[in-house]
């Protein structure tokens, strides 16, 4: 029984690869390395570098490692690149599962986990938001991966497949052992952000939107270490091997901490006092957004480790000091003698 794991060179998908391999997995990846790092995956997980979407090349590798079950990270993941260029999501998101799913359906692979994101809710009317809560994305990136869980929908019925959509929330952190994490170049992620001004790579950080009504005026967000959200990937194939009906699952902790907050966390984590910006709202920022966590709770066997800000920023700081660390040593090495 080998998993494949599609976009296992990125940020999730080559935590995910790490968490399955060292519980014993056989994996194989598929990635084009777009945005992914063929350095992120252990040596002993063969990578097959090529498209997602590329049929000849999902079949032969299923054919070729008795593959039982697929992981789908490959995907676009930018929400404003998305209003910019929709048709581009619609074909990385939607059309690409599509390829992928006509290839498991063929093949007979019958266990999907899918990557989707809190971005289906759009605007919830209430938080925490539970999975039935209306999905009225506000962007083509959120619509394109919503239009992927109604297909998955619609090919298990059809098909008998079985499927686990997980709708992350806020990922953020990095490997403990620090071997991997986000490396992405320009991530507009808040806690990337904030890491960078802590190690001196910007001179300071804005807040976008002081005047929301919330306790300290910032926006609120859900947010899930990338290790736990690879163990629940490694949790939900566990739950499908063992006859787990379909599922659709929000993944946070359900606790929300404002940006703010988070920034406060990394100023004192990391003892550097970086500037902060007071700044306009970000157009077409939600103002919280938390998980009710009581499905994927009661669905899968899955414990989080790192519920807990300080340990995301530790990891993520100490992620990004490597980073740096190596990108000076490589400058180094360049400059001629
Ligand atoms: N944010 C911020 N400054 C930054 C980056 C992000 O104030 O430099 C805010 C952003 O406006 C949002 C929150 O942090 O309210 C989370 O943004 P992010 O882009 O990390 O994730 P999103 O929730 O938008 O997917």
């Amino acid at each position: 029984m080998t998993v494949l794991v599609t976009g296992g060179a990125g940020y999730i998908g080559s935590h995910t690869v790490r968490a399955l391999a060292d519980a014993g997995e056989s994996v194989v990846v598929i990635d084009n390395l777009s945005t992914g790092f063929s350095a992120f995956l252990p040596e002993s997980v063969p990578l097959f570098i090529g498209d997602a979407a590329d049929e000849n090349l999902v079949e032969g590798v299923i054919a070729s490692h008795g593959v039982d079950a697929i992981i789908h990270f490959a995907g676009s993941i930018v929400v404003p690149d998305s209003l910019r260029d929709p048709l581009g999501y619609y074909r990385n998101n939607t059309m690409t599962t599509r390829n992928l799913l006509s290839v498991a359906v063929r093949q007979n692979v019958n266990r999907f986990i899918f990557s989707s994101t809190a971005a289906v809710y759009g605007n919830p009317e209430r938080t925490p938001v539970p999975e039935e809560a209306p999905t009225r994305p506000t962007s083509p990136y959120g619509s394109s991966k919503l239009m992927t869980e109604i297909m998955l929908h619609d090919v298990a019925a059809a098909h008998g497949l079985k499927f686990v959509a997980l709708r992350y929330f806020n990922v953020a952190g990095a490997d403990p052992d620090c071997r991997i994490g986000l490396a992405t170049v320009g991530a507009t992620h808040l806690l990337k952000i904030a890491v960078e001004a802590a190690t001196g790579q910007r001179a300071k950080i804005d807040v976008f939107g002081t005047d929301y009504p919330t306790p300290d005026g910032s926006c609120i967000r859900d947010f899930i270490h990338v290790s736990d959200l690879a163990e629940a990937h490694r949790s939900a194939l566990a739950y499908l091997r063992s006859g787990g009906q379909s599922a659709t699952l929000n993944c946070g902790y359900g606790r929300g901490y404002s940006v703010i907050e988070v920034i406060e966390a990394v100023r004192r984590v990391s003892g550097r006092n970086f500037a902060i910006q007071f700044a306009d709202r970000r157009p077409g920022d939600i103002m919280t957004m938390i998980a009710d966590t009581s499905r994927i709770r009661g669905t899968l066997d899955w414990t989080p480790r790192f519920d807990n800000l300080d340990a995301i920023v530790t990891h993520a700081l100490a992620w990004e000091e490597k980073l740096l660390h190596d990108r000076e040593t490589s400058r180094q090495q360049a400059v001629p003698a």
